[in-house]
């Protein structure tokens, strides 16, 4: 359906206006929001009509930090804090098949049109195998979802096994390769829907200074931004003052030229007032991942200090090996109380600033603003519809709060990105639902079965 017509909702832009259509219209032809306002809409093409019945139109949810293929190891060590769990999840490496990235990448998108995100950042670090970069990159473009895919690399690090400690001119070759492969075989109008990224996957305990200058240069070369896990915990900042003389993580990724406008660092939690000017002056985001965060035990990271200082933040669920879900909602609400309880302040942060930073924020952290982020004319249409006439919703007193505090991801109805409507009443309707979660339990089990032998 290249035109239909949203009616009867309650609209939530999210703009900088802070407004709300209590019963609104959005118009989508081609993939673009081709109008939107109040109702009665004027007279016009309309397409067929989806009666939203008073449902809550957002723009589409953005996780700006995932590991999609980690559904797979949900729940498996979760009482490690991050080295040890790191060792690890980079074990898996040993033993990590292609197959495993595409059936659990695929669940992992379908976790996510199910909870209402429109667009993942995947920050992919684990290629034992050339190929399977390209599988989770299939998995993402076969789940219809928006896609930002970020390639990194590891070239050295105690804990870093053999198989995925690359030379880093192959990598940049297969890097290219897959690039090449995306912008060849995809169909035109489909092309932008998923970029790419390059990165160091958790400077610097397994990239080395060199490298990081290659990846700058690379990302330069390419127009392609950088993403990276940086200062998660209090042991990798002790690691870089032990091992390279630098006060924090920020601090020696700024003497590579790693921040800048298009990178994008997560977690970020232990860093000086110094490393969050040097954010600020070099427009890096962050996306924070307070799930992760706290079931790694990493701490709090300094949202309110950060967003204060002007510098974007995005949010993450981070992996669902240290989450242990892809919920986005869940992920509203515990940054939201964490930071009021951290700062012992129940006024420190407004939902309205979540709902942004889950959405526009992410958005902007991504390269992709101008595309999405926002319900505003000729943005593409990346929506979704969040019932609001169940128990825990209602009444609604304050829209803006229920959606971060009350709405939970189970109660977003339908999903539609770059247009195309992905899940309907629930119901996803361009994937085998039953397929994939069939897939991905094979998968997990056989991967779980080579772990425990290995
Ligand atoms: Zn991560």
């Amino acid at each position: 359906m290249n035109q239909f017509t949203i009616t009867n909702a309650i609209i939530v832009p999210l703009t900088e206006k802070k407004e709300v259509v209590q019963t609104g219209y959005v118009r989508v032809k081609d993939g673009i929001i081709s109008d939107v306002g109040r109702e009665p809409a004027p007279d016009g093409e309309t397409g067929p009509v989806l009666d939203a019945n008073q449902q809550i139109l957002l723009p589409g949810l953005i996780n700006a930090h995932t590991h999609l293929y980690q559904v797979l190891l949900r729940a498996v060590w979760e009482d490690l804090s991050l080295l040890p769990w790191l060792k690890r999840i980079y074990g898996v490496a040993e033993v990590l098949e292609p197959d495993h990235l595409y059936a659990g990448s695929l669940l992992g998108c379908l976790e996510a049109i199910k909870g209402g995100v429109t667009t993942v950042c995947e920050h992919n670090f684990l290629n034992p195998h050339p190929e399977c970069a390209g599988e989770t990159v299939r998995a993402i473009r076969d789940s219809g979802l928006r896609g930002v895919f970020a390639r990194t690399i590891m070239n050295t690090g105690e804990i870093v096994p053999l198989c995925v400690r690359e030379k880093p001119e192959e990598a940049f070759q297969l890097i290219e390769r897959l690039l090449a492969d995306h912008f060849n075989t995809t169909a035109d109008g489909e092309k932008e829907r998923i970029s790419f990224m390059v990165g160091p996957n958790t400077p610097p305990i397994n990239t080395t200074g060199e490298l990081l200058k290659e990846i700058r240069s690379f990302a330069d070369r390419h127009s392609i931004g950088i993403s990276a896990h940086v200062a998660e915990s209090q042991s990798v900042v002790d690691f870089v003052r032990e091992q390279h003389g630098r006060p924090g993580v920020v601090a020696y990724l700024q003497d590579y030229g790693i921040p800048g406008e298009k990178s994008i660092f997560a977690h970020c939690v232990h860093l000086s007032n110094e490393e969050i000017q040097i954010l600020r002056k070099t427009g890096t985001s962050v996306s924070h991942n307070p799930v992760s965060n706290m079931m790694l035990g990493d701490g709090v990271a300094p949202v309110i200090e950060m967003l204060r200082e002007g510098v974007n933040v995005a949010l993450g669920t981070d992996g669902a090996a240290s989450n242990h879900s892809q919920d986005l909602f869940e992920t509203m609400k515990v940054a939201s109380l964490l930071q009021k309880v951290h700062h012992r302040d129940a006024g420190v942060i407004d939902p309205y600033t979540v709902l942004r930073m889950a959405t526009i924020g992410g958005a902007r952290a991504l390269g992709l603003d101008r595309i999405c982020g926002t319900i505003e004319l000729g943005k593409r249409a990346d929506l979704i519809l969040v019932e609001s006439r169940v128990p825990h919703n209602q009444p609604i007193n304050n829209l803006f709060s229920q959606l971060v505090h009350c709405a939970k991801s189970s109660d977003v109805q339908t999903v539609v990105v770059n247009g195309r409507i992905l899940m309907r009443n629930r119901e996803v309707t361009e994937l085998d639902e039953g397929r994939i979660i069939s897939e991905a339990q094979r998968a997990g089990r056989d991967l779980m079965q080579r772990l425990a032998e290995g």
